[in-house]
């Protein structure tokens, strides 16, 4: 026998990881400066840590309780119902609920491109189908609703990422609505704001009140440096925020990752310590790095290097790993994640270095 037809299918490519590259190279993890995947430069919420740590010998227990906290606590940070708060395994795991909550057997969907890969394979699995529309490197991967409409064709969901991954771009409130407007009722807008702590522009979380065709996407991988314990939320308009309850998946998040959520949602000082260094490394690379940049709401900079896959083999032989971004479609550019002090500067050595011979 065989599985279905997964021929449109693709495989999702992830930054380089310290330890596999360690291995290849034959280096000590530690001597290696990891910017290939937007994580968090000082490492995971301590407080989070802590949670885990004390939260182990919970674990024989299903996450109702800790689940019910951290919706709570997510929905007073946003001032919305509890109900509005889907959580999910990762942001990734919210792309799911939400395709499975509007995709109907062959419903399209419209992505970025360049984009985040993830937004088509999440929509193929629920059985849509995917068209794109392009963000142009020409004018600066632009996020307007021209952009999007010019490709648009009644798709069902529409994936706008905000803070863009891997470009920096952002698309504002007014141009969220624009678009919301000038698609058609049954058109989800969903905002994907994985990176919206690192920007200073007003989350669309704030059009819920108003708009039912606009739904957000956060994540806990990002700032607050919980990558590896899977945790994310959407949060929807009221109007159809009960489906949830239809479409997840028994205990969407887990104990130990429903306790960290909920301590890292109070640790300011870890998420305005990162900001703050992300915010310092952005402008760092715009300044130092000997190749053009894009404005970058992001924890991370695109920078145009020529042959990216070249300069990213030779960079990781000297220790710095970035994202060579052929796979986004973009075999000119590389992207850097911001990273601390040390690893910014080093990072700009290397690169540079390595751009000059
Ligand atoms: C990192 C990221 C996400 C979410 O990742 P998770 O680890 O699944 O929470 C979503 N969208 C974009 C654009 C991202 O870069």
């Amino acid at each position: 026998m065989q599985p279905r037809d997964l021929s449109a299918h693709t495989v999702y490519r992830a930054g380089r990881g310290v330890d596999e590259v360690a291995r290849e190279l034959g280096m000590d993890p530690d001597d290696l400066v990891k910017l290939a995947s937007n994580e968090n430069m000082y490492g995971p919420s301590p407080a989070a840590v802590e949670a885990i740590r004390e939260g182990a010998d919970r674990m024989h227990s299903y996450p109702k309780a800790s689940h019910a906290d951290l919706v709570e606590a997510i929905a007073e940070q946003w001032s919305v119902e509890g109900e509005q708060v889907w959580l999910g395994n990762g942001g990734d795991g919210v792309l799911d609920y939400l395709a499975r909550a509007m995709l109907e057997p062959g419903d399209a969907v419209l992505a970025p491109e360049p984009g985040f890969a993830y937004y088509p394979m999440s929509a193929r699995f629920h059985h849509g189908t995917v068209g794109t529309y392009k963000l142009s490197k020409a004018d600066d991967f632009a996020q307007t609703p021209d952009v999007v409409l010019d490709s648009y064709d009644g798709e069902r969901i529409v994936y706008v990422t905000s803070p863009h991954n891997p470009t920096g771009s952002e698309m504002t409130n007014e141009d969220v609505v624009e678009l919301a407007e000038r698609t058609d009722e049954e058109t989800l807008i969903l905002v994907d704001e994985a990176y919206g702590e690192f920007t200073e522009n007003p989350s669309a979380a704030d059009l819920l009140d108003e708009r039912d065709d606009v739904a957000v996407l956060r994540t806990f991988s990002k700032v607050y440096g919980l990558a590896g314990v899977r945790l994310g939320y959407g949060l929807v308009p009221e109007a159809w925020a009960d489906a949830y309850a239809r479409i997840n998946t028994p205990f969407a998040a887990s104990e130990l990752a429903c306790r960290a959520g909920l301590a890292a949602l109070d640790d300011d000082e870890h998420v305005e310590r990162t900001v703050e260094t992300a915010r310092w490394a952005r402008e760092y690379y715009h300044e130092h790095l000997d190749a053009p940049t894009w404005d970058s709401g992001g924890n991370f900079v695109l920078c145009e290097v020529g042959d990216a896959t070249a300069v990213a083999d030779a960079a990781e032989r000297e220790g710095v790993i970035v994202r060579d971004c052929t796979s986004f479609g973009l075999p000119e550019c590389v992207r850097v994640t911001c990273g601390t002090r040390e690893d910014a500067e080093t990072a700009v050595e290397t690169i540079n270095e390595v751009l000059a011979e």
